[in-house]
Order: C-alpha cells, then structure tokens, then sequence
C-alpha cells in the first residue's frame, strides 16, 4: 500500500519516517522524498496488513497521512500513442504493446508528475 505523507519539520523534530520504523517495526520503503528544513513529502511504501499501524503512528508524530489507492490515470481517450511519456518516466511506467498501443502499469509509479508535463494531449493526470 502506498502512503503520501507531509510533515513540517520544525526545530527539534525527530526524523519521522525513521521514528515509525522505530516505534512499529515496519520496514517502510520509501519511494520519493522532498525534504528541506521546514517540511516534508514523503510517498512511501508498506504492507497491506501494516498500513493502518503506520498511517496512526505518522499521524500521532503530526503527519498529514493519504493512502493512495491509484498511480498515474491514463485516459486512454485523450491517448494518441506518441510515446513522449515513456522516455521521461522514472519507474518504466509506460510501454508499447505488440500494436505500439501504450500500456500503462500504474502500479509502479511513485507520482513524480514528469509524465504529466510531457504528454501533448493532456491525457495523464494525478489521482490527488
Ligand atoms: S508520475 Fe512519474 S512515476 Fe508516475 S507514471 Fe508519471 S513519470 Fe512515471
Ligand atoms: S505522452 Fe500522452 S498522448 Fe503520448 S503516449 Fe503518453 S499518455 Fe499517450
């Protein structure tokens, strides 16, 4: 299950993700994080079964936790196959199928919003 975490990072404050893996014993894979010294994003990455144990402890340490249910949306309407996602993405998101029709496996992405920037069509959107 994947988590989108936000933090503000005032003077003092432990390093959250690093306290939760502390206090619950879930390993957290994190998959992107933007940091500076006064807040934090973090997607991150955790079993099904432990979600709710992590979410509570991020939420408890003053995080903003969502659980993100989907990747990148892909309307296949608006998709004219031009490929232009494929060559920004990060995560191999995107290929072509044996009919150079995109494939999208939005499983694998982590949200970084490059393909959306690339897309001539419009036809790639956040699920925020
Ligand atoms: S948002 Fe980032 S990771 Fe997700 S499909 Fe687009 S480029 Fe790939
Ligand atoms: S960049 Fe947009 S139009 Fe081109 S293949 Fe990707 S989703 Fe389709």
């Amino acid at each position: 299950m994947k988590l989108l975490v936000n933090f503000s990072r005032g003077k003092g404050r432990k390093p959250i993700i690093a306290q939760v893996v502390r206090d619950t014993g879930v390993l957290i894979n994190v998959e992107r994080a933007l940091i500076d010294s006064s807040e934090g994003e973090a997607l991150i990455e955790v079993p099904d079964e432990q979600c709710q144990l992590v979410r509570d402890s991020m939420a408890n340490l003053g995080a903003i936790v969502r659980i993100l249910d989907h990747g990148i949306r892909h309307d296949e309407s608006e998709c004219v196959d031009c490929g232009a996602c494929i060559s920004v993405c990060p995560r191999e998101v995107f290929t072509f199928d044996d009919a150079w029709k995109l494939r999208c496996e939005e499983g694998k992405c982590i949200l970084c919003g490059k393909c959306i920037e690339a897309c001539p069509h419009r036809a790639l959107s956040l699920p925020l």
